[in-house]
């Protein structure tokens, strides 16, 4: 294994990631196909680095969190709100589950699709508002958001299957940040719990955000 993939996957297990399905699919996706030629010296850092758009690739250790919490299952159907550059969508789809993404930006979306293809992943990705989820390829075992909501949108639970989850950050109000949540169905019962601060771009779209960068003062 590469050093700085094996650096990374220590910083992964220092944050708090032990699931070894999730290690070897971080492990197993070259992150350098997914950010832009002057960064691929920084694939590997632990940070959020930029991609087309204004948008960004998440951190690492924030993908390996969001994927360990999903609690993937080989051969689950996975819905992955705000693709981006497809790296997260990669991550799932090394887990073993079929993939669909949904992004808003056409133009993220099909560098994102061209990405998944030449790195031999299978992944369905659609241009379209994710806050509505993917009425036509629901019902979802998992469902991963990538953009903060100001408000749960209620299709998303809706999407998902009984003993399905759901990790989304949500605004909170107060201190400006992000707090990531997982919602699980069990037992017909929504059981939530907050897996800490967090900071992503916003989620643009019918039932969430409604322009470029209006998001409520902290
Ligand atoms: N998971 C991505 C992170 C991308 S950043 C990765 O691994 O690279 C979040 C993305 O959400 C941005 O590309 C942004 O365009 C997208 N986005 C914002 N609002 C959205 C919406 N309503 N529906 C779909 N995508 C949205």
């Amino acid at each position: 294994m590469r050093a700085e993939v094996a650096e990374m996957l220590e910083t992964l297990r220092r944050g708090g990631v032990d699931d070894e399905r999730v290690l070897d699919a971080m492990a197993s996706v070259p992150r350098e196909l997914f950010v832009s030629a002057e960064q691929r010296g920084d694939a590997y850092a632990d940070r959020a680095l930029a991609i087309a758009c204004g948008q960004t690739i998440s951190q690492p250790l924030m993908v390996a969190a969001v994927v360990q919490a999903l609690q993937i299952r080989p051969g689950e159907r996975v819905l992955d709100v705000g693709t981006g550059s497809g790296y997260q969508a990669a991550v799932l789809a090394a887990c073993g589950a079929t993939v669909f993404g949904v992004e808003r930006i056409a133009e993220l979306a099909d560098a994102a699709s061209r990405r998944l293809t030449a790195a031999g992943f299978a992944v369905d990705i659609r241009v379209g508002d994710g806050s509505r989820g993917l009425p036509d390829a629901a019902p979802f075992d998992a469902i991963a958001v990538a953009a903060t909501a100001p408000w749960l949108p209620p299709a998303l639970p809706r999407q998902l299957r009984e003993g399905g989850r759901l990790v989304l950050p949500l605004h909170r109000r107060g201190d400006g940040m992000d707090e990531l949540v997982r919602l699980r169905l069990v037992a017909g019962r929504w059981l939530t719990d907050s897996l800490g601060p967090c900071r992503f771009v916003p989620l643009i779209g019918d039932d969430a955000y409604a322009g470029e960068v209006r998001r409520p003062a902290p």
